[in-house]
């Protein structure tokens, strides 16, 4: 997608913090961090919501989630807690039609997160 931020930073046009890449995703620091800890998991592959989320992406999805363990135990925030986010359309807080998962660390989280 030509002008979606996301596949941007994931082809290099736009330079990011990156942390993590391999064949299926690139993950960066947020450029807004939430949280000490706060990185973004982001397929390289242009999916828009998790609306749009198909069978054949269950292995694309866990593989993130292999990441997102990986760089919490990276950044030393795996055993005293993190937190991953998917925001799902504008309701939800989504402002990148990317999907990508949030990694949140380094602090303490509330439960409900309101
Ligand atoms: P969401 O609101 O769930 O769609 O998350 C989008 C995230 O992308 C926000 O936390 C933004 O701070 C972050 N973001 C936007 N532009 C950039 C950028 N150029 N580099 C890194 N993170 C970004």
């Amino acid at each position: 997608m030509s002008d979606c931020l996301f596949c941007k930073i994931v082809s290099g046009e736009i330079p990011a913090d990156i942390v993590h890449q391999d064949k299926d995703c690139v993950a960066f620091r947020d450029i807004n961090p939430q949280s000490p800890t706060h990185v973004l998991i982001v397929p390289r592959k242009h999916i828009p919501t998790l609306n749009e989320l198909e069978a054949d992406d269950a292995p694309l999805v866990g593989r993130l989630v292999l990441v997102a363990q990986k760089i919490a135990q990276d950044d030393e925030v795996d055993q005293d807690g993190y937190r991953l986010v998917w925001n799902c359309q504008e309701g939800a807080g989504q402002s990148v039609f990317h999907i990508h998962l949030h990694l949140l660390g380094g602090r303490k989280f509330t439960w409900p997160p309101g």
